[in-house]
């Protein structure tokens, strides 16, 4: 420990808190500190299916802005995926197809169209993979970064580099303000609490886990919300639903039967595939994700939180910019 270092701490270790840290023990000599009440498979991030595709529900403060984030998110997976780590990290590339029974307009993704290295419409041959009378389509290349491995990777990686990670309910800003210089919020849906913030919304959703080694890309369509996602294990994610508002993490059968009925119809041999799991998790929407610095008293806050059901996407390119404006408020003594 350097005794000279700023002192920075970061709460919450699901896939935001542990990028910004990550990114902190990379580029500056600070000491980072770590706090969570829950990890790996205790966050929402562990629920992710985990795909690279930000959706229009997905805003940060200014198109450019949001434009920014998901750009810098897509070159840092690409680095991970490029270097010799990326089985490690659970990343690996696949093409994923998005088909629409009403509109061409309804399968294109305008964020990611000039991002990409291959995006175009579908051809007759790949509309007719899917079933249920799909009649347009986009198909793009993108990745998964499956957070069973990238949250793990990512705190032995922080552990060996001297971050300190540990367990602890942050009740206030105020409980730790003696203890640090900077602090990064990453509280993801504790945001609701710990700031007060009404505009954190869950957005409940839930997945099926299914044995298909064979699956090889990922399928979209719009009946509601229906999507099947492969896995680097072989385990592929049926899903979904999205419950606005909803605080509901029990598995409900129902909800179950609906997203194998739909992905049955979508990929029918899926209907052989074994069903291992389900599971349930929160998405911590916020209209505009909040990447802001304030500062409370003594204390320099960073906050980072709101992602919804793109946290995965985009934690990279929030927590650059999260960094940055940390940085920032440790060089100058700010009055905001
Ligand atoms: C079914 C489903 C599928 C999804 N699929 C995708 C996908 O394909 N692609 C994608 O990009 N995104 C997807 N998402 C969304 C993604 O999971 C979230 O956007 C992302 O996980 C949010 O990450 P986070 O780190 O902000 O929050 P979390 O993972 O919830 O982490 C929050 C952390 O903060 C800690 N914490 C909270 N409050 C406190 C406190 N007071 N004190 C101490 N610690 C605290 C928690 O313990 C936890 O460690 C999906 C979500 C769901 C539910």
């Amino acid at each position: 420990m350097n005794i000279d270092a700023p002192r920075i701490g970061v709460i919450g270790a699901g896939v935001v808190g542990l990028t910004v840290a990550d990114i902190l023990q990379k580029t500056s000599k600070a000491n980072v500190t770590v706090m969570a009440d829950g990890f790996g498979e205790d966050t929402v991030s562990a629920v992710a299916a985990g795909i690279f595709r930000p959706g229009t529900t997905f805003r940060g403060p200014t198109k450019e802005i949001t434009k920014k984030w998901i750009n810098d998110s897509w070159h840092y997976w690409q680095d991970i995926l490029k270097s010799s780590e990326a089985n490690h990290a659970g990343i690996f590339s696949f093409n994923c197809y998005v088909y629409s029974t009403q509109s061409y307009q309804a399968t294109r993704n305008r964020l990611i169209e000039d991002l990409v290295p291959y995006y175009k419409e579908m051809t007759e041959d790949e509309l007719r993979i899917a079933g249920g009378e799909q009649k347009y389509g986009s198909c793009f290349s993108t990745v998964k970064i499956g957070c069973d491995n990238y949250l793990p990777w990512t705190e032995k990686r922080l552990k060996r580099n001297g971050v300190r990670i540990v367990r602890e309910k942050v009740e206030s800003f105020e409980s730790v303000k003696k203890k640090y210089d900077l602090v990064f919020n990453c509280t993801g849906l504790g945001a609701r609490y710990l700031c007060d913030d009404e505009n954190v919304v869950p957005i409940r959703g839930q997945i099926a886990k299914v044995k298909a080694p064979w699956l090889k890309a990922s399928f979209y369509s719009d009946y509601a919300d229906t999507y099947i996602i492969p896995g680097i294990d072989g385990v592929a994610t049926l899903g979904g639903v999205r419950n606005y508002d909803s605080y509901n993490k029990k598995f409900n059968k129902h909800d179950a039967a609906a997203i194998l009925e739909r992905c049955y119809t979508l990929l029918p041999p899926l209907r052989k595939a074994l069903v291992v799991g389900h599971r349930v998790g929160l998405r911590p929407h916020r209209d505009i994700v909040r990447v802001e610095p304030e500062i409370l008293g003594d204390l320099k806050v960073v906050h980072c939180y709101g992602h919804g059901g793109y946290g995965v996407t985009t934690a990279p390119g929030t927590a650059l910019h999260a960094v940055s404006i940390g940085m920032d408020l440790l060089r100058t003594k700010h009055k905001l």
